[in-house]
């Protein structure tokens, strides 16, 4: 992507969502470390629904002493609870052990519990104490290869490199945001608005359904 199509998307991303910010629910920083590990493989509104109960009824200390079977009991919207319940009592039995219960601004640290990746350690230290960093979800994949930030073939920790070259640091926390909220509502992995989307001649998906739509009209109008 060249640099004046960058800026061009990142003013774009400023009207559409200037207030970005992260939609699941927290209170209490272990609540959103809890909940990105929660996150993977299932949207935030699932996610919050199972938090919302989780956290009514355990804090971290009442979590590291809880029964495997209980939670499960409440997290099993989430998918994949078994092995979730298993992070999450031992991430609660860290933390309380290792910090006194909070999560601490140390990568290093935050890599060693379990269920833990570089995505959900951009998005807590990110939330929390604004570290610099740009999360790589489906969402803010999907978005940067559509728009040739990155290429097909990347992987996320490449497209993670490319996408903190091309931006300021300053704004990766506020773009990561954004990008996720444009993947999710705009430019969806099936059927994005691609009609009504400033970046359709900029946009391997835009470019390709602008000139099919081209070729219909030209075929079909007298
Ligand atoms: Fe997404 Fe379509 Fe816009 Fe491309 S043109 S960024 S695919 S919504």
């Amino acid at each position: 992507m060249i640099q004046s199509n960058r800026s061009f998307f990142q003013e774009y991303l400023n009207e559409l969502y200037p207030d970005a910010k992260c939609e699941l629910n927290y209170k209490r920083d272990y609540e959103l470390l809890i909940a990105t590990v929660l996150s993977a493989q299932c949207t935030d509104k699932q996610v919050n629904k199972v938090t919302a109960k989780l956290f009514s009824m355990y804090d971290i200390f009442s979590l590291k002493e809880a029964s495997q079977k209980d939670i499960e009991d409440i997290i099993h919207p989430v998918g994949t609870y078994t092995k979730k319940t298993k992070f999450i009592i031992e991430i609660a039995n860290k933390l309380v052990k290792d910090h006194k219960g909070r999560v601490p601004n140390d990568k290093e640290y935050l890599k060693t519990l379990p269920g833990v990746g570089i995505k959900t350690i951009n998005v807590v230290l990110g939330n929390l104490y604004n570290v610099p960093g740009f999360a790589v979800d489906t969402h803010v994949e999907r978005v940067s290869k559509r728009l040739y930030i990155a290429k097909t073939e990347d992987n996320v920790t490449i497209v993670e490199q490319k996408l903190m070259k091309s931006f300021p640091k300053d704004k990766w926390v506020l773009l990561h945001h954004q990008f996720v909220l444009f993947g999710r509502y705009h430019c969806k992995a099936r059927n994005p608005e691609c009609t009504n989307c400033l970046m359709k001649e900029r946009c391997r998906v835009g470019k390709k359904k602008t000139k099919s739509n081209n070729n219909f009209k030209r075929k079909y109008t007298v």
